[in-house]
């Protein structure tokens, strides 16, 4: 343990600091529809607007997905020309939205939680903003780290990569854009929100963006199943879970009441504060 870092002098920070938090999947189930929608949306404009042949799309999709993150990430780095904005009006722009409702309880649990909260989405700010409008949590975040957040205009140049780079220590091969799973992308996530690996908390329904966060220092939690994978620390069937499975959210904001309440014993305005705060 290196100095600075004894329990004694971390007892007087807070544990956690920041939550970081998935958008898709994770503050809403993946029985909305919304993923499916756009499986078939990425299809289809790899089909009609990159000129793919109808049988080839899925796993040409598939792979890319899987070994650069996001199958826009991929169909970049092996080449395809497009426009971002093209790409996800088509893929988002028919999403069934109208399936998101208002959730008042996951709203109660976001604003009651003490610590900082920004999103960390792979998605467009148009498409966050979006989701959020419909869950009726647009005013629980701080921040928003997305696309564009992630792939300024200066930082995307054109791919140099070789589609056949092998994956080397879990690395993803390079590719023109940011996006999670990356180690990259973490670190400019971090570094966005002015966060402390070791005090953030991580929440993310993909098992790969879960053991690149653990790789870089975050407390996670895989958020759609109750199973945990390499690198979670928690694992949470839903997101309205959270209470239960870390009250540690809550604790530190608990513990420091309690300390108010026995600092002012014998001071009952002080005392009516604190119970009615
Ligand atoms: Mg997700």
């Amino acid at each position: 343990m290196a100095l600075g870092e004894s329990p004694l002098v971390t007892g007087q920070r807070p544990r956690y600091e920041c939550l970081l938090l998935d958008l898709d999947d994770t503050l809403y189930p993946l029985s909305s529809g919304l993923a499916a929608a756009c499986t078939n949306n990425i299809e289809d404009y790899v089909n009609q607007k990159l000129g793919v042949k109808k049988s080839r799309v899925p796993g040409l999709c598939r792979e890319l997905y899987k070994t650069y993150g996001t199958t826009m990430a991929g169909l970049k780095a092996v080449g395809y020309v497009f426009d971002f904005d093209d790409y996800h009006r088509f893929v988002h722009g028919r999403l069934p939205y109208e399936n998101l409702k208002p959730d008042p309880v996951l709203k109660n649990l976001l604003l009651s939680m003490p610590q900082r909260k920004i999103i960390f989405t792979n998605g467009d700010k148009v498409h966050a903003s979006k989701v959020l409008n419909r869950l009726g949590l647009q005013d629980c975040f701080e921040g928003i780290i997305c696309f564009e957040t992630l792939n300024t205009l200066s930082q995307i140049t054109e791919n140099n990569n070789d589609w056949d780079m092998p994956i080397v220590n879990s690395t993803i091969p390079a590719t023109p854009i940011t996006c999670k799973p990356s180690k990259e992308s973490i670190e400019q996530a971090l570094h966005l929100a002015n966060a402390d690996p070791q005090r953030t908390i991580f929440f993310d329904d993909s098992t790969r963006n879960i053991a690149a966060g653990k790789r870089a220092g975050l407390h996670t939690v895989l958020v759609g199943t109750s199973v945990r994978t390499e690198g979670a620390d928690f694992a949470l069937e839903s997101i309205h879970n959270i209470r239960e499975a870390l009250p540690e959210i809550w604790e530190e904001e608990n513990e420091e009441r309690s300390k108010n309440v026995v600092r002012s014993r014998g001071a009952v305005a002080a005392i009516e504060t604190v119970i009615t705060a």
